[in-house]
């Protein structure tokens, strides 16, 4: 295991990291498994021809091709999924995923579990989003022009 900044050698800190490695882990595995499942489906059916690497062309096939679409969305999802748990298993490899944003706490383990990019603890997340809200009545008072003006 590598070295990370934050975990300073604690074994708190260091269970954290390998349980949420494992975390990360099992779900890139249960990802890539469905992704390549669907994958081998398409092209058992046959259906898709050279489409898979070509996104534009799903986007321009016709109504009959609806399905596939769905099918070819669904598994771009999938790999954009995919591409934030490698970075997050980057991030985890630096020592720094799994910390608020806002406060630089840890988030728990049981909220990362629901939400693995989650970027902020549940108090900060909440607190941002009730001063999310403010904010959008503010600017709904002053109005689009004035807003303008502070900037
Ligand atoms: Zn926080």
């Amino acid at each position: 295991m590598k070295d990370t900044k934050n975990t300073s050698g604690d074994r708190m800190a260091r269970s954290r990291y390998a349980e949420l490695k494992q975390m990360l882990d099992t779900r890139r595995r249960e990802i890539q498994a469905e992704v390549q499942g669907k994958m081998r489906d398409v092209r058992e059916e046959g259906t898709w021809g050279g489409k898979l690497n070509e996104v534009l062309d799903a986007v321009e096939s016709s109504e009959a091709d609806i399905q596939e679409d769905i099918e070819f969305a669904l598994i771009q999802m999938k790999s954009e999924t995919l591409n934030k748990i490698n970075d997050a298993l980057v991030r985890l490899e630096h020592g720094n995923y799994g910390y608020c944003f806002d406060c630089a706490e840890e988030i728990a383990q049981k909220r990362l579990r629901a939400l693995p990019f989650a970027v902020r603890c549940k108090d900060c997340e909440e607190a941002r989003e009730i001063a999310e809200q403010r904010q959008r009545q503010l600017t709904a008072r002053r109005g689009a022009s004035s807003l303008f003006l502070d900037m």
